[in-house]
């Protein structure tokens, strides 16, 4: 029996924690604490614990799989290139989308992207990032100059007072919640404000419920109180920032005093007061977000108050300060800083700009040139689209995700997906959206490659390979390097590593020009941006100056909106969703994980006690909850951990899928959909 140990980087969420993958005979069969690592020391999560569960599932995709007459049927390599490329080529470049993933790494990433916009010449690429943190990419990128989480995991420690607002920080970071404990037990005072009394709210000082869709109305209420009390940073407002006059002329407004702000959100006007008061007044103080921010069709509105807030007080560029935006998954930092997305090449270099698009075209050599230099489509968009406008989009390539369960109004979402003509998936399992597909293609998982994820706090870290892939699987850059290749541009791709394709994309990416795998392959890693071999990393953005041309932050005056559909006499309480502390979201992996499926093996609706009195609905009974997309038969968890008027469903679950029930109407910049809050009505069901 041989046994060694793989130092890795965890698949699941943002945080970035490592840990050892135990190998056995060549198969990897467990985790072990990697102690080394600055993030987590050691610890891990649940899902990191059984990060290894999933990765010899007997579900695994070994084989490529071609639909012939409605069924699969299994392939080689080479017949599922030759028919993908035949297709492929017999598009237009615009009637092609791909959509990258948010869990592979930066470098497959980065050839998907050159794939589509080098091979394809198509405008449209994106990922899940729309649906988690595009508010954030475009709201801190218009207040601060770049879209990212400002500070690091470790700097929330030293913090005064932490502000989590929208995230259910202990459950869905719960490595960054350790951190929060330790600035607590240094004296931090912690403010929580969530629709739903989490595992993060048993910790706080001070809990404030509130109707999920007015965070723009209580961010301005503690701003009108700090500035009434003068507890604002008149110095860091002077030297480093635009527009204060433009942002204190909104939010001094009547509209938004303690009184109006108590009605709007639900919080008692004394905890509001209490809340600005601790975090006006602290020494430093870190605002932490998520997606109870940014899933709004407000969702750049909120980013940008958030930033309002940090500005106005002068938390920016210090230590134990900053907007901590929370990215969810893995790697979807690096995805976006990959330019997996529609408007930008690597690490935010626009599409439209005519000296990017020639610098990219020019590095990477297509003979025949790349796609035009204008802005494509986003996913959510690229759903309208096929539904809409049919024969405009005919082929899309999907690595890595699955919208059929992850994407907001799932029937539209089929609709869309069922009007292509061609769709290839490449994945480790069969997912609901495989299912649809004419091709999928078997990839290899996190434990089976080398490669380079990117944190929420912008730290650039290894996965190393454990075990070879199961059956026929490869990893995804050598897939799409091979379709490459089938379609006539083997010597765009060349490469024999992951290492190779790092090269390349940190040579046309200035802030990750200092970076190489020998830099990489220790246990602090680095943060971006890092310019030169010699610079050590940007572990806190915004020191001294922000990232805009003229060096200045820009307040933004912002009124507050109310979400897109808001309860009624039809449908008449608000329903939210989000996660849990056992899955991952659309579960593909750790519902195949025994133990994490174990723990929570389906999903629920959370109800208050009073409502479900109300409704003579009784805990556990299954129910029908109803909204104007769908219905979803789904058990009853009636409890006090939910406001009433609120209830709540976690979206891992396709037996009672939450995204039947959300809300696709999307925020007019950053096209994420709201699914934080949309009218719902339930029903006792009754037998026909
Ligand atoms: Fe993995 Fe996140 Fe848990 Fe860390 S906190 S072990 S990165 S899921």
């Amino acid at each position: 029996m041989t046994l060694k140990y793989v130092a890795t980087t965890c698949p699941y969420c943002g945080t970035g924690c490592s840990f050892n993958l135990v190998v056995q005979d060549g198969k990897v069969v467990g985790t072990a604490p990697y102690r080394r690592s600055p993030v987590n020391e050691g610890k891990v999560c649940p899902k990191g614990t059984y990060a290894h569960e999933f990765v010899n599932s007997p579900d695994r995709l070994t084989k490529p799989l071609i639909k012939k007459d409605g069924k699969f049927v299994e392939a080689t390599w080479d017949e599922a290139y030759d028919l993908i490329a035949q297709k492929f080529k017999s598009y237009k470049p615009d009637e092609f989308a791909a959509l990258a993933s948010a869990r592979v790494s930066n470098e497959e990433n980065y050839l998907l992207m050159k794939f589509t916009r080098g091979v394809m010449k198509s405008r449209h690429i994106d990922h899940c990032a729309r649906l988690c943190h595009a508010s954030t990419v475009a709201g801190l990128a218009a207040s601060f100059g770049s879209g990212a989480m400002t500070n690091s995991i470790g700097d929330i420690a030293e913090s005064k007072c932490v502000f989590i607002l929208g995230s259910n920080t202990f459950e869905q970071h719960p490595l960054i919640g350790r951190r929060v404990m330790q600035a607590k037990k240094n004296g931090a005072k912690i403010i929580y404000a969530d629709p739903r009394y989490t595992a993060t709210a048993k910790q706080a000082d001070l809990y404030m419920p509130f109707v999920s869709g007015s965070d723009v109305a209580i961010l301005n209420c503690m701003m009108q109180e700090i500035i009434k009390n003068g507890w604002e940073d008149k110095e860091f407002i002077a030297n480093r920032t635009k527009d204060y006059e433009k942002l204190k002329e909104v939010v001094m407004k009547d509209t938004y005093s303690l009184e109006n702000v108590s009605k709007i959100s639900g919080i008692p006007a004394e905890s509001l007061k209490t809340a600005a008061e601790w975090f006006g007044t602290a020494e430093s103080a870190a605002l932490l977000y998520s997606m109870g921010i940014t899933q709004h069709t407000v969702g750049v509105d909120n980013v940008r108050s958030t930033a309002n807030l940090q500005m106005l007080t002068g938390n920016l560029g210090k230590r134990g300060g900053g907007v901590n935006a929370l990215r969810g998954q893995n790697n979807v930092q690096g995805a976006c800083d990959m330019g997996a997305l529609p408007v930008v090449f690597t690490g935010y270099q626009k599409v439209i700009d005519e000296s990017a698009h020639k610098k990219f075209a020019d590095a990477w050599g297509f003979p025949d040139g790349i796609c035009e230099p204008k802005n494509g489509y986003e996913v959510t968009v690229m759903m309208d689209v096929l539904t809409d406008n049919p024969g405009e989009l005919k082929a899309m390539y999907i690595m890595g995700e699955n919208p059929m369960l992850s994407d907001p109004d799932l029937t539209h979402v089929k609709h869309a997906i069922e009007s292509l003509e061609f769709l290839v998936v490449q994945d480790i399992f069969l997912t609901e959206t495989a299912e649809l597909a004419d091709v999928v293609l078997p990839a290899a998982c996190y434990a089976e490659r080398d490669g380079t994820q990117t944190s929420t706090e912008r730290r650039v870290q290894m996965w190393r390979k454990a075990q070879d892939p199961p059956g026929e699987a490869k990893v995804d850059w050598q897939i799409i390097s091979e379709l490459a290749a089938k379609m006539g541009y083997a010597d765009q791709f060349p490469y024999q590593s992951a290492e190779e394709i790092f090269d390349e994309m940190a040579a046309v990416t200035p802030s990750y020009h200092g970076m190489n795998y020998e830099r990489l392959n220790r246990p602090e890693a680095l943060h971006w941006p890092c310019p030169a071999v010699d610079h050590p990393g940007t572990p806190i953005l915004h020191i001294g100056k922000f990232s805009h041309p003229d060096g200045m932050g820009v307040f933004a005056p912002l009124e507050w909106k109310p979400p897109a559909e808001v309860p009624d006499a039809e449908y008449p309480f608000v329903l939210t969703t989000g996660r849990v502390l056992w899955h991952w979201h659309t579960g593909t992996m750790t519902r195949r994980s025994a133990t994490l499926d174990h723990e929570v093996p389906t999903g629920w609706i959370e109800i208050n006690p009073e409502d479900a009195q109300a409704l003579g609905i009784k805990d556990k009974e299954m129910i029908r909850a109803i909204t104007r997309r769908g219905s979803v038969d789904v058990p009853a968890r009636v409890t006090r951990d939910i406001m009433k008027g609120v209830m709540f469903m976690p979206f891992h679950f396709k037996e009672c899928a939450a995204n039947v029930l959300t809300n696709n109407a999307l925020d007019p910049v950053a096209k994420i959909p709201e699914f934080k809050a949309c009218a719902v009505k339930v029903e006792k069901i009754t037998e026909a």
